[in-house]
């Protein structure tokens, strides 16, 4: 409950930016034009054709102590905020369920089409039709939020990148940790695009409807009464009032939304003695790979390959640039088909039904950039406790880093914590793709020993461009191609 108060203090106080140098240079500007202002309704004359700021001013001043004006400001901003947030949830759903089904976005596409296209006061009309005056700002409201976070949210979606993706196959992350660490970060950027439009717009098209339909004690009511009135200086007074409010109710929104993705709301782990980091294998487990072609067009990458591990026995692959490891090693995890040849991966002593895992250290990181390293094996391993987690991340990581956002870190923190992810899951195999890339000498060594420790007798395939690292490994060494 405290976010809400927090964020509202902070929209109110840094708005529209934190930077007091912007204020400075600003006010000049405003005075000039409250001045340029003021001299052109002397010079009118006539406070019906313009009204001054003075009298605009005064005639606020008259408006904030009645019931009346914060009646009307309370319904307006129940009805239109109503129908942004229904927009705002059912588009961000609909727009999922697009994502998902594309034959839903085919069959919707007619209907975004038209509701972007068909004119705001037509809308109106039609609404008014439908729901009557009082309901009227709502409806609009959301007819004009709608389309554009269903049509974000389906940009956003498809904005998620491929290779986490891939690295949730791998670690098996599906359902709400998978929505909150890989879609909401991409989705983000893009609803708080599409709610700046969206806000700015639901306020202006729910005041409008209001002014056509007059509902009872609401702004579009007051602004139709300073109209029959010919008050222009209550005209602009109400005016003030729903820019300030649009603009306080779009900056303390967005600020609520950019907070979602600061800190994952991802399950807890289990917080108990038995979460405690197990991850012997059986030392019986291997690996074989028989005759295996791969080509992507006219280049053939993998041309009979056969290779066979054993686990308890690192196998360290070595080869040039280009001969073929990383796509070995998709084969492997399944990421890759195979154009010719077999796998064939065994664990004796698990049931027959379990399947086999595997964990992996890609090429590149792949970590969740906004999360911290804690969070990030949080997100692969959902067994483990925060405080296991944090005492195994400390064996190779500087503990000061360990809840900072990835995006924060060093190349090497962060293949350390990719590192530690794959030793954490609970997995059969463990693949590494170059692991120790980015790595000084000494934290390499440090590293390899984590390696060997937490990899038991697994199976433990490695490939790297470093001989040394096949010794201090202890491992097989086997070329490519
Ligand atoms: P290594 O990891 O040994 O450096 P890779 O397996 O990454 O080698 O790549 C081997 C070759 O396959 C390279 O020439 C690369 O350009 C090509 N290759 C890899 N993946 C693809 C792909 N998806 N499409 C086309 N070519 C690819
Ligand atoms: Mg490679």
């Amino acid at each position: 409950m405290e976010l809400f108060p927090k964020a509202l203090k902070r929209a109110l106080s840094t708005y529209p930016s934190g930077d007091p140098a912007k204020y400075r240079r600003a006010l000049p500007v405003l005075l000039f034009w409250l001045a340029l202002w003021q001299i052109g309704a002397w010079a009118v004359g006539s406070h019906i054709l313009l009204a001054g700021p003075l009298q605009v001013v005064k005639a606020l001043a008259s408006l904030l102590p009645t019931a009346a004006f914060w009646r009307s400001v309370a319904t307006s901003f129940g009805k239109i905020g109503l129908g942004f947030l229904t927009a705002f949830f059912t588009g961000i759903f609909v727009g999922w369920l697009a994502f998902r089904f594309s034959f839903l976005q085919v069959l919707l596409a007619p209907a975004i089409t038209f509701m972007n296209s068909v004119p705001l006061a037509s809308f109106i009309i039609l609404a008014l039709i439908w729901t009557g005056s009082e309901d009227l700002a709502v409806l609009t409201s959301y007819l004009v939020v709608f389309p554009m976070l269903y049509v974000q949210t389906i940009a956003g979606l498809k904005s998620t990148d491929r290779k986490l993706l891939e690295m949730a196959a791998v670690f098996q992350i599906r359902g709400w940790p998978k929505l909150i660490g890989l879609y909401w970060p991409a989705l983000l950027p893009y609803l708080m695009s599409g709610c700046r439009t969206a806000l700015g717009m639901s306020w202006k098209a729910g005041i409008a409807a209001e002014v056509i339909g007059v509902p009872s004690h609401t702004i579009g009511e007051q602004l139709y009464l300073s109209k029959v009135y010919l008050s222009t200086a209550e005209l602009f007074a109400w005016t003030f009032t729903i820019i300030l409010i649009s603009l306080l109710s779009e900056r303390v929104f967005l600020l609520l939304l950019e907070r979602t993705g600061r800190r994952p709301l991802l399950p807890k782990g289990r917080h108990d003695r038995h979460s405690r980091v197990s991850v012997q294998g059986n030392g019986h487990s291997w690996l074989s790979a028989q005759d295996l072609d791969k080509s992507f067009g006219d280049l053939q990458v993998l041309r009979k390959v056969c290779f066979h591990a054993s686990a308890g026995v690192p196998c360290c692959i070595m080869g040039p640039s280009g001969s073929g490891k990383t796509t070995f090693f998709r084969v492997l995890l399944g990421l890759e088909q195979p154009d010719a040849g077999s796998v064939a991966l065994t664990v004796p002593s698990s049931a027959p039904s379990s399947p086999f895992s595997v964990s992996a250290v890609f090429q590149e990181d792949r970590l969740c950039e906004g999360f911290s390293p804690i969070d990030n094996i949080r997100l692969a391993v959902p067994g483990l406790s925060t405080a296991s987690i944090r005492r195994e991340l400390a064996k190779i990581l500087p503990e000061g880093c360990l809840t900072r956002p990835v995006a924060t870190l060093s190349g090497g923190m962060k293949r350390r914590t990719a590192i530690a992810r794959a030793l954490l899951a609970p997995s059969d195999m463990i693949v590494m793709d170059e692991p120790f890339t980015g790595l000084d000498d000494e934290t390499r060594q440090e590293v390899i020993r984590y390696v060997l420790e937490m990899s038991a007798d697994r199976l433990l395939l490695i490939s790297t461009h470093q001989r040394e690292d096949v010794s201090l490994l202890g491992g097989e060494l086997v070329c490519f191609p």
